[in-house]
């Protein structure tokens, strides 16, 4: 059997290294655009930092796989069961998985390609910024204040860089924030000479630096980075016949609309295990799993993918944040506890924990995140959730007696 499969992060590594142990009779090639070994690019805001070296981003690729660099998939033909590359060659499949990952959101604003505007995506685009740190003004502007816009900032202040976020909305993160959180957030972040904008839009960059913003305000930087998100990159696909809605359309088995095509990670839209939505829930973990599952059943054994947990766990200025579900929910019941120091929020449906927020103070993840994803009754111990004090051996007891 030969595999094929399009995109070396860590759905087509997770993919290559189950089918190797799974199939080793079995051909595996990986196809990536880009002229790198993978890395991890969950931590290019912490080599942007200083904090990592480049050789620590380097992941591991599984022995007896065929790693196929600078190869871009341009089209599929599953008609005749090969996928053409940028370059003109064929390369032919019995099973195809499609893993080509996101790509980074850059609003389609005058200068929004000068060579002093980034998106956070790949190693080059840091190899990009660094030139371009405290060279004249010591300023740095990110649009959107989520994630990876978040990591940037602080990434950038860490380098000596003064930091103006520019968010569109009424709040940091609001995909993931409510009011109260954002605004402990915010307070954190102004207490450190944080800039943010709030309900403001970059309009226009000039040449010379200067970024203007949709009130009429105007500021000169250093930089400009967009942290808007990423949309799943499934341009390639246009004519090939594999059903496309936001991401990639797959049933629990990773498998598209076509036979013997499977796809995995940020390009694909699966089950959301709190709002049973299909949705893309462009995570790490998650591209992991899924690059297992699919491979699995690639293989020919049957398995099922239970679903994706929208969340996000990361410390920016000092500030722990994890976030998780359908946390800025107002309901069915909320429970929070706050101070100076700290905001909790939990959101419950018939016991069952469908949403948190926690800013202020590190907290278990893995441990929320198996409560939410088993759907367990945590009524009798949402006070100690709250306080942080629900324990790993307090759940393994209470697991054991459902
Ligand atoms: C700055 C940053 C910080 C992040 N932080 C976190 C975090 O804290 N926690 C978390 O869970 N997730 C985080 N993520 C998200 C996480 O990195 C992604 O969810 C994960 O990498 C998705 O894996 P993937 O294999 O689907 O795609 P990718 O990792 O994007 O890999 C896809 C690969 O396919 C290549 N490719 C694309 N198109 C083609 C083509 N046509 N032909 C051949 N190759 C192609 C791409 O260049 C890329 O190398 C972060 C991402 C970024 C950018």
């Amino acid at each position: 059997m030969d595999f094929l499969i399009i995109g070396g992060g860590p759905a087509g590594l997770s993919a290559a290294s189950t089918l190797r142990r799974v199939s080793p009779e079995s051909s595996v090639t990986i196809l990536s655009n880009e002229p790198h070994r993978p890395y991890a690019k969950m931590v290019l805001p912490y080599l942007l930092a200083g904090v990592v070296e480049e050789e620590d981003l380097f992941l591991r690729v599984s022995e007896g796989v065929d790693l196929v660099l600078g190869e871009e998939a341009a089209r599929i033909r599953p008609g005749e069961r090969f996928v053409e590359t940028a370059s003109g060659r064929r390369w032919p499949y019995d099973r195809l998985l499609i893993a080509p990952g996101g790509v980074p959101d850059r609003p389609e604003i005058e200068g929004c390609r000068l060579p002093f505007a980034f998106t956070i995506r790949n190693l080059p685009d840091i190899h990009g910024i660094r030139p371009f740190i405290s060279t004249r003004t010591n300023r740095a502007v990110i649009a959107g204040a989520g994630p990876v816009g978040m990591e940037t900032g602080d990434a950038l202040n860490r380098q000596g860089m003064r930091v103006t976020f520019v968010v569109t909305s009424n709040r940091l993160f609001s995909t993931m924030l409510d009011i109260p959180s954002a605004a402990f957030l915010e307070k954190k972040l102004s207490d450190k000479g944080i800039e943010i904008r709030k309900g403001e839009d970059i309009v226009k960059i000039e040449e010379n630096g200067t970024v203007h913003f949709r009130s009429g305000d105007a500021m000169e930087c250093d930089l400009v980075v967009f942290g808007k998100g990423v949309k799943p990159c499934v341009g390639f696909l246009a004519d090939s016949g594999i059903a496309v809605k936001t991401g990639i359309v797959v049933n629990e088995m990773q498998q598209t609309n076509l036979p013997d095509i499977y796809a995995a990670g940020d390009a694909a839209e699966t089950g959301d295990l709190v709002s049973g939505e299909q949705r893309v829930n462009a995570l790490w973990p998650e591209a992991v799993e899924q690059g297992h599952v699919a491979a699995l059943n690639m293989a020919g054994m049957q398995t099922a993918y239970h679903g994706s947990l929208a969340r996000n766990i990361l410390r920016v200025f000092d500030v722990s944040i994890l976030v998780a579900g359908m946390g800025r929910a107002d309901g069915p019941e909320v429970r929070v506890s706050e101070d100076a120091d700290h905001y909790h929020k939990l959101v419950l449906e018939g016991g069952v924990l469908k949403g948190m927020i926690c800013v202020g103070e590190g907290r278990n993840e893995g441990l929320y995140r198996e409560l939410m994803k088993r759907r367990i009754d945590v009524s009798p111990y949402s006070s100690s959730i709250l306080k942080g004090s629900f324990s790993y051996p307090r759940f393994q007891r209470h697991a054991m007696r459902l």
